[in-house]
């Protein structure tokens, strides 16, 4: 009997739990649903698209090398499954855990209608695995990060199923050119094509060069102009890589940098552990006292709406800010130090809420995920469970030269190109050229942000 294979977030062959399983049982259909409904605002974006077109065309051509393929379909994600399973006399279908709310409906609504085998695949724990003393799953990172490393090693990793035999008959497929999910004008996915290869392949060969950087990543992580991240996280969100398979493949390793980047593999996992507990964590925070703070809403307040356009366009005046948005437009990635940065800037200098920050790096990024935009987001407003103060307001300029970011700054803003090094990160009026003035002044901006939250009723 035919078995489904339903294809989320999990874009590989090898170590993939879903598909090995599949595999073993009888002949595979894999199955990819672009749901738009289901997730509601948090449908796709546009980079997001752009990445999974080229995704699925990379895993099809794997698939078509074992003389199998991708089924490919639109709309509900259970109505379609349910259509492919009775055309094709199935009745299991093999999905790998996703903890995003509209995935974790549409998981028990599919468990009514055909007999769904649900397996673990793209953390190193579940989330939930590990609890506090109480039993609760955890709302802090460092507990939590403490918790999982004692029970280290994760699971075993699996290979790539011997072969994928075919059904009898194939149930019909879009064409993935028909779903329309690259640019057309503007083509603005040239930077893009420049900066990534996507794809299970890409991805172990992006591993291999990492492997032998790591080393010193404790300490150039946070430099922005020096390429010094492993940039694996597109990769590790659309699942063309899990992270099972590079703590297995970087174990051996003894280095500082190495310790550190599991840690940051770590916080993938705790993001995904907070949405598990909290699913709107994303849309809304869950401290009260943040419902009275007076944000400026660009929807009322032109002031507003003009400083909104302007942090999108990397067009503020603050060279790390600009330099950051821009990087994200152009390329649907920025370095972790700078998105922390642009964040806090937004929420704090402009007192716009996070929320309007989330939505934009939702469409732009490549690496855009729920859980971890979501909890990133609210851990720079200090609007969340495990979070910094939000009266803590990073000083942009102090950062970027602090960081050493005046290479990063010429490289994505081109007008400061011939800037030198003593002006580059706070150009003086004379050397600014075509380079906007500053929207808002640092300090005026801080003690807005201040003011406002200190007249906010408290938690
Ligand atoms: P590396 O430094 O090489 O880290 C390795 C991996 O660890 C990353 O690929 C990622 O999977 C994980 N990781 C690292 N830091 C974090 C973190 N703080 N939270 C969760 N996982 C982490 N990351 C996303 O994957 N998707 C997002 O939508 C996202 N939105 C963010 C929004 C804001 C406001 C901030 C401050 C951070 C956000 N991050 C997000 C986290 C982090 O910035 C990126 O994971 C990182 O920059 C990706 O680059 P890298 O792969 O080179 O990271």
């Amino acid at each position: 009997e035919p078995q489904i294979v339903w294809l989320r977030r999990d874009l590989r062959i090898a170590d993939n739990p879903a598909l090995y399983a599949a595999a073993s049982q009888g002949p595979v259909i894999a199955v990819y649903v672009l749901d738009d409904e289901a997730p509601g605002e948090h449908a796709l974006g546009g980079a997001s698209r752009w990445w999974l077109h080229q995704s699925l065309e990379s895993l099809s051509k794997s698939f078509g090398a074992r003389n199998s393929r991708i089924v490919l379909r639109r709309g509900d994600a259970v109505e379609e499954l349910t259509a492919v399973a009775r055309s094709a006399g199935a009745e299991t279908v093999h999905a790998n855990r996703h903890y995003e709310p509209w995935w974790q409906r549409a998981e028990d609504k599919l468990a009514d209608a055909l007999d769904l085998v649900l397996h673990d695949a793209n953390y190193l724990f579940p989330p939930g695995y590990v609890t506090t003393g109480s039993g609760y799953p955890y709302k802090i990172y460092t507990p939590f990060s403490r918790a999982l490393l004692a029970e280290m090693p994760p699971r075993d990793e699996l290979p790539e199923p011997e072969t994928l035999f075919s059904p009898v008959d194939w149930p019909a497929s879009d064409r993935l050119e028909d779903w329309n999910l690259l640019p057309t004008k503007p083509d603005w996915a040239g930077g893009m094509r420049d900066f990534w290869e996507a794809g299970e392949k890409a991805a172990h060969e992006r591993l291999d060069w990492w492997r032998d950087e790591v080393g010193d990543y404790d300490e150039a992580r946070n430099l922005p102009s020096t390429d010094r991240t492993s940039r694996m996280s597109p990769h590790l969100h659309w699942g063309e890589i899990s992270p099972v398979q590079i703590w297995h493949r970087f174990k051996s390793l003894r280095s500082d940098g190495w310790k550190v980047f599991e840690k940051e593999i770590i916080w993938r996992d705790f993001a995904q552990n907070v949405i598990y507990q909290f699913p709107d964590y994303p849309r809304k925070s869950y401290r009260d006292g943040f419902k009275t703070l007076e944000w400026r809403d660009p929807d009322k307040d032109d002031g507003a709406k003009s400083d909104l356009a302007a942090w999108q366009k990397g067009k503020t005046g603050y060279p790390i800010v600009d330099a950051g948005m821009r990087q994200l437009w152009q390329t649907g990635w920025m370095h972790n130090r700078v998105r922390m940065i642009t964040a806090s800037f937004l929420i704090k200098h402009l007192l716009i809420d996070w929320r309007h920050g989330e939505r934009w790096f939702w469409d732009c990024l490549v690496d855009a995920d729920y859980g971890s935009n979501g909890t990133n987001w609210q851990w720079v407003a200090g609007t969340g469970v495990d979070s910094n103060m939000f009266s803590r307001i990073m000083a942009p300029l102090t950062q970027s030269e602090k960081f050493d970011a005046g290479d990063y700054i010429r490289e994505y803003v081109p007008e400061l190109a011939d800037c030198p090094d003593e002006a580059i990160h706070d150009p003086p009026d004379d050397v600014r050229g075509s380079y906007p003035a500053k929207i808002v002044a640092h300090k005026e901006g801080r003690e807005r942000a201040l003011a406002a939250y200190r007249a906010m009723k408290a938690d």
